[in-house]
């Protein structure tokens, strides 16, 4: 079949070098919490215009408040299932629900934003030559069968359980932008993240960090979902957000792992938890949901290897930041 389309601009014609020297960068879920702290690190560069797409559905725009009216600066809010005609040089993909209380609460959307909003965020990268990044999950690992797990593991994944929008949903989303990458030669980057933490996570989301603080914070008990014996591993989010540019900046498309290799159980976060910030607070299990992986811990030699990149913030370190973020906006001050 002959194509009438012309071929992209190259690369020294493309859209911001055309017009001024700066890089236009669009970052899409960019009020959401791993967002904004990015949003935060590409306005420290002067040569960065930085537009966010948002529809709000979990990211507060008061995230982005200090960048609200600033000339290098354009938010819009936006729904990545719906086409976006926007001019830029790199795309940041990130709109996707990612606690599991907020993407289960509407599951044929949160596919649709996988899926749809992602097939979106490729049809522009071909239209204007961008290159794009996709902050895909540990979850495309599912429950795995291989620990820790590097990039070449397949997964275990239900096809079919309550966290099928998500997981099954972001494997769909790495699927499209490899055969866009094959098939039309967009320049991609695909972004494993593990569990991420630190200020501006959603207080009431669900996720363990945030349950854990706020309920220490509140005198509540801190609930462990049974057995306590799952694990994660959580990287803060300065860590995350440097790895997430070194990622795009570097020649690899990836999939590579984005994650802190600290592996804990639940039991001992909680206790983390207590001795840091409310030692006196009770611990109490309580049941599960369905699908929860036992064990997630990522390899990261490629990040290493490749970008040079690993986490310098420990668990104990990143905790006190976040409480103290979390102590400001629940006006609970330290006795
Ligand atoms: P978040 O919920 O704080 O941010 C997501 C942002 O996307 C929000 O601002 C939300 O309003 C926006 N959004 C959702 N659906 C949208 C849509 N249809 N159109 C436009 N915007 C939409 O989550 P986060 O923790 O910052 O996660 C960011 C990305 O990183 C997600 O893609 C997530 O899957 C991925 N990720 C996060 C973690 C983690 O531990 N935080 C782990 C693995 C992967
Ligand atoms: N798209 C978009 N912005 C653009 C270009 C495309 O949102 O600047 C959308 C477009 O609406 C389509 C999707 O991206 O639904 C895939 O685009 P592509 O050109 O790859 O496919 P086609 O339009 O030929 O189906
Ligand atoms: N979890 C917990 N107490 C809570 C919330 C979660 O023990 O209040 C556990 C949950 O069972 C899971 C782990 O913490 O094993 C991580 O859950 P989260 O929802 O934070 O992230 P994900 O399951 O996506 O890794």
């Amino acid at each position: 079949k002959t194509t009438s389309k012309p071929p992209p601009l190259p690369s020294p014609l493309r859209f911001s070098k055309f017009y001024q020297s700066n890089m236009r960068i669009l970052v899409t879920g960019g009020a959401g919490f791993i967002g904004s702290h990015l949003v935060d690190k590409l306005m420290e560069n002067e040569k960065n215009e930085v537009i966010v797409a948002d529809n709000y559905f979990t990211g507060p725009k008061d995230n982005l408040r200090k960048w609200i009216g600033h000339p290098r600066f354009e938010l819009i809010r936006h729904d990545v299932t719906q086409p976006l005609l926007v001019e830029v040089d790199q795309i940041y993909h990130l709109a996707c629900p990612a606690s599991p209380i907020f993407y289960k609460y509407n599951p044929v959307k949160t596919i649709k934003t996988n899926v749809i909003g992602t097939l979106n965020m490729l049809g522009l990268a071909k239209r204007v030559g961008a290159r794009i990044l996709l902050t895909s999950t540990s979850e495309v690992y599912g429950d795995p069968l291989i620990h820790p797990q590097p990039e070449t593991y397949w997964g275990n994944v239900n096809p079919i359980g309550v966290r099928s929008c998500y997981d099954e949903g972001k494997r769909v989303a790495e699927t499209l932008m490899f055969d866009y990458h094959r098939q039309h030669g967009i320049e991609i980057r695909i972004a494993r993240i593990f569990n991420t933490y630190g200020p501006r996570m959603n207080i009431d989301d669900g996720r363990v960090v945030s349950n854990f603080i706020a309920q220490a914070l509140r005198g509540e008990p801190l609930t462990v979902q049974k057995p306590g014996t799952q694990t994660r591993s959580f990287c803060y989010v300065s860590d995350m957000v440097d790895g997430l540019i070194r990622l795009m900046e570097g020649e690899h498309t990836g999939p590579i792992n984005i994650g802190n290799p600290g592996e804990f159980t639940m039991v001992e976060l909680a206790e983390t938890v207590k001795e840091l910030i409310k030692p006196d607070v009770e611990i109490n299990m309580v049941e599960n949901t369905p699908d929860d992986p036992r064990q997630r811990k990522p390899d990261i030699t490629k990040a290493k290897e490749l970008l040079g990149w690993e986490p310098k913030v420990k668990l104990r370190d990143g905790l006190p930041l976040m409480e103290e973020d979390f102590r400001l906006r629940l006006g609970i001050s330290k006795e």
